[in-house]
């Protein structure tokens, strides 16, 4: 229920948060965050009384939507008995937490080391792999994000790394494959494929496979724009990883935790197990800060009796190790994995092919699950995006209309660069799902007054 709107305590929280919250990715006088009274589900509303169906379930991390009542009662009881403890000792959240988490990796990825976050659990996930080749290079896709600290950054391939790039030291970037803006010239899924594994193992040998520590790819790049690589472009790549003694590094940390409608995103892809699998987000829905790496039993040896020289202070922290237990058993009690494959197929995806059909401003549909992007164009056949490359200020007009015009209708869109994805919490019902849906129609109108 959404309570009574209280619009002065909004405007004390507001004129707070103006006066002395620094916000991320942001110039700081040119924002007006909106203060937000409350969340429950799907939904989230500010002091105003205004509700809002949440399709970007946060920043695509409140898989079970917010104050789910049975991981809100597994952080109260671990508050009561445990609060913290420092990662040295075996701790019953965070050994339950490991083996629930160790249970649905795929392979053998039978170790948890935990991390605050995705973007420490990819530094991390580099280290190891490093340290276990003696090599230095990482590969990195253009069209990538790993997160905001110092390598994850110069690791992500989208354009937030320019301000912060320290020069990549050791990063080499490829091309992944994304037939819809082909970098290969390919008609098809299958010369896409073909083309996106030979170009990056041409990288390899250029670089000197000997150098080459490790390769990493988000399974379903996600902020870049959810594109699932072509049938047999990551078998490829696990291939090619074996042939040079390269470490498979997938990162999962948007992808993961039922987000696809499956336990992890790489389950779609039979027989493909990296080395190293990133995680975060959902694995708690983001109730308290977690993160970590599951690691197989070729690089745990490494450090088996070799200590492995990196550890944070809140490694395994048992709040958030108490909410990853709860989120879990809740997605397996409650079948919101399955929940999010279902209505993704029968739902949304068919709800969305629709709207592209109506809407000449979408370009191409693409997703699975819970994980959906629409690519806005001004023009179908020449595939001219709606707005320029990471465009800003008045060249970002016709996606802030598009987003304008979703909120009036009561829907939160994930909007970045010329597309909208979408990515409600994987417990959205099928009444949410068309609710959402509406509102997308009406506020696509918008985007379509921008086509030429
Ligand atoms: N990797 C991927 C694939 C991500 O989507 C993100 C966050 N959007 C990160 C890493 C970084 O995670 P965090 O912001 O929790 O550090």
């Amino acid at each position: 229920m959404t309570p009574q709107p209280n619009p002065q305590l909004g405007a004390a929280v507001k004129a707070a948060d103006r006066a002395h919250v620094f916000h991320s990715w942001s110039a700081q006088e040119l924002i007006d965050p909106p203060a937000v009274a409350g969340a429950e589900g799907s939904y989230f509303w500010d002091y105003d009384g205004n509700r809002y169906l949440d399709f970007t379930s946060g920043l695509v991390f409140t898989n079970i939507g917010y104050q789910h009542p049975k991981v809100v009662a597994a952080i109260q009881a671990q508050a009561a008995t445990m609060t913290t403890f420092a990662p040295a000792f075996a701790v019953e959240a965070r050994s339950e937490a490991a083996r629930l988490i160790a249970e649905r990796t795929p392979g053998d990825l039978d170790k948890i080391f935990f991390t605050n976050a995705g973007a420490d659990a990819v530094e991390h996930a580099v280290r190891m792999a490093r340290l276990h080749t003696g090599r230095t290079k990482v590969l990195s896709a253009y069209r990538s994000y790993h997160g905001g600290t110092q390598q994850a950054i110069n690791l992500t391939g989208d354009p937030r790394r320019w301000a912060s790039d320290s020069g990549s030291a050791g990063v080499v970037r490829f091309w992944a494959p994304f037939l819809y803006r082909s970098r290969f010239y390919a008609e098809n899924e299958r010369q896409e494929c073909e083309r996106a594994l030979q170009h990056l193992e041409d990288t390899i040998v250029f670089e000197g496979p000997q150098t080459v520590a490790a390769i990493i790819l988000e399974t379903i790049p996600g902020t870049a724009g959810i594109m699932t690589p072509p049938p047999g472009y990551l078998a490829g790549v696990r291939e090619i990883c074996d042939r040079y003694g390269i470490v498979f590094i997938l990162d999962e940390v948007m992808a993961g935790f039922g987000r696809t409608g499956k336990w992890f995103a790489v389950d779609h892809f039979e027989g493909v197990v990296p080395d190293l699998m990133t995680f975060a987000k959902g694995v708690n829905s983001g109730y308290v800060p977690l993160g970590g790496v599951a690691i197989s039993g070729a690089v745990a040896e490494t450090f088996a009796r070799r200590p492995y020289p990196g550890g944070l202070t809140y490694s395994g922290h048992p709040l958030a190790c108490a909410a990853a237990v709860a989120t879990i058993n809740v997605m397996e009690d409650e079948g919101v994995v399955e929940n999010a494959a279902r209505l993704g197929a029968d739902v949304i995806g068919p709800g969305l092919a629709d709207l592209a059909e109506r809407h000449p401003s979408v370009g191409e549909v693409r997703g699975l699950g819970m994980f959906w992007a629409l690519e806005l164009v001004r023009n179908r056949e020449t595939r001219e995006p709606l707005v320029p490359y990471n465009a800003t200020g008045e060249a970002n007009a016709p996606m802030a209309a598009f987003g304008a015009a979703a909120k009036k209708h009561g829907l939160w869109p994930f909007i970045n660069m010329n597309r909208t994805h979408v990515v409600p919490p994987c417990t959205l019902t099928e009444a949410e799902a068309k609710e959402g849906l509406a509102a997308l129609d009406a506020a696509l109108t918008e985007a379509d007054a921008h086509v030429a």
